[in-house]
C-alpha cells in the first residue's frame, strides 16, 4: 500500500507492462524481435532512411494490435488516482498505445511518442492523428512539402518528448512509481535515481527491474493485480 498525503505529489512513470495484460505485447515479451529484425532495426532514424516501407510495416502492425486493445484494471487505476489527486499526479508513459487515455487519463505524458500520430519526416507541420496502416502495395504517405510522413514516435537514438516538463515533475515529486518497466531505455531507467533520496520510490511488475536497487520498495505483482489496491488517499 502507498499512503499518498495531502502534500505529495505522485510521479508515475509506465512502460510496456502496463499494457500486457491488454494484449499489447512488451518488446522483452516477444525477445526485441519482430520477424527476425532486431526491434532498434526498424525504430531508428537509420532504418527510416534505410528502408522506409519496412518501417511502416513495422508499425502498421503495432496500430492493429493497439487499436484492438482494451485498458486494464491498471490504466483505470491510474484515472482513477488522477481523478483524486488532480495536478499533484504526472503520469509519464514510455508507451505509444493510447490505453491511459481510454481508461479516463486526461494529461498524459507521452515521451516516446504517440502510435496513432504521424508527422512529416521533413518540414515543421505539426503530427497530426493518423490511424491508417502503410503497408504494401499502398506507397509510403507523402507531405504537400514532398516529405515523407513517418510515424510519432521517439526512435531509438532520438531525443524523448517534453523531456524538460518531464525532469521538472521528477524533481517536484514526493512519491515516484514505476510500473512494468525493464529498466534498460534511458533517460526513462534515470528518473528514479532523480527522484530517490528525496522523494519515496517504488516499482511495480512481475519480474525486478535491472534498475531494482534505486528503488525503496518492489511489488513484484501484475500491474492489473496490484494497482487498483495500492493507493490510499487523504
Ligand atoms: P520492456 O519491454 O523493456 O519491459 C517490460 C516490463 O514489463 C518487463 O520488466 C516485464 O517484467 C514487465 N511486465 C510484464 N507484464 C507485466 C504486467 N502484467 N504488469 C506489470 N509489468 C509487467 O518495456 P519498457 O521498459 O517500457 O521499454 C521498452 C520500450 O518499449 C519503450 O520505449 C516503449 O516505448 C516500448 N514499447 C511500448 C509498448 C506500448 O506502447 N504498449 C509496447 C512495447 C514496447
Amino acid at each position: 500500500m502507498i499512503r499518498i498525503g495531502r502534500q505529495d505529489r505522485v510521479f508515475i512513470l509506465t512502460g510496456a507492462g502496463v499494457s500486457a495484460e491488454s494484449r499489447i505485447p512488451t518488446f522483452r515479451g516477444v525477445g526485441g524481435l519482430w520477424r527476425n529484425y532486431r526491434i532498434e532495426e526498424v525504430a531508428s532514424p537509420h532504418a527510416w532512411a534505410r528502408d522506409p516501407v519496412l518501417v511502416w510495416e513495422f508499425y502498421s502492425m503495432r496500430r492493429r494490435v493497439a487499436a484492438a486493445a482494451k485498458p486494464n484494471p491498471a490504466h483505470f487505476a491510474l484515472a482513477e488516482l488522477e481523478r483524486k489527486l488532480m495536478d499533484r499526479l504526472f503520469l509519464c508513459t514510455q508507451n505509444v498505445d493510447n490505453l491511459h487515455e481510454q481508461a479516463g487519463s486526461r494529461r498524459v505524458h507521452h515521451m516516446h511518442g504517440e502510435l496513432f500520430k504521424s508527422r512529416c519526416d521533413t518540414c515543421r507541420r505539426a503530427p497530426f492523428a493518423d490511424e491508417a496502416t502503410y503497408e504494401p502495395p499502398a506507397s509510403i504517405p507523402r507531405c504537400d512539402c514532398g516529405g515523407k510522413i513517418r510515424p510519432h514516435i521517439c526512435w531509438f537514438g532520438e531525443v524523448p518528448f517534453e523531456l524538460d516538463q518531464v525532469f521538472a515533475a521528477v524533481d517536484g515529486c514526493t512519491v515516484f512509481v514505476a510500473v512494468g518497466t525493464s529498466g534498460v531505455v534511458e533517460p526513462a531507467a534515470s528518473l528514479v535515481a532523480q527522484a530517490g533520496g528525496r522523494a519515496r520510490t517504488y516499482y511495480v511488475g512481475p519480474e525486478l527491474p535491472v534498475n531494482a536497487a534505486a528503488f525503496d520498495q518492489c511489488f513484484q505483482e501484475n500491474a492489473g493485480r496490484v494497482l487498483p489496491g495500492l493507493f490510499v488517499s487523504e
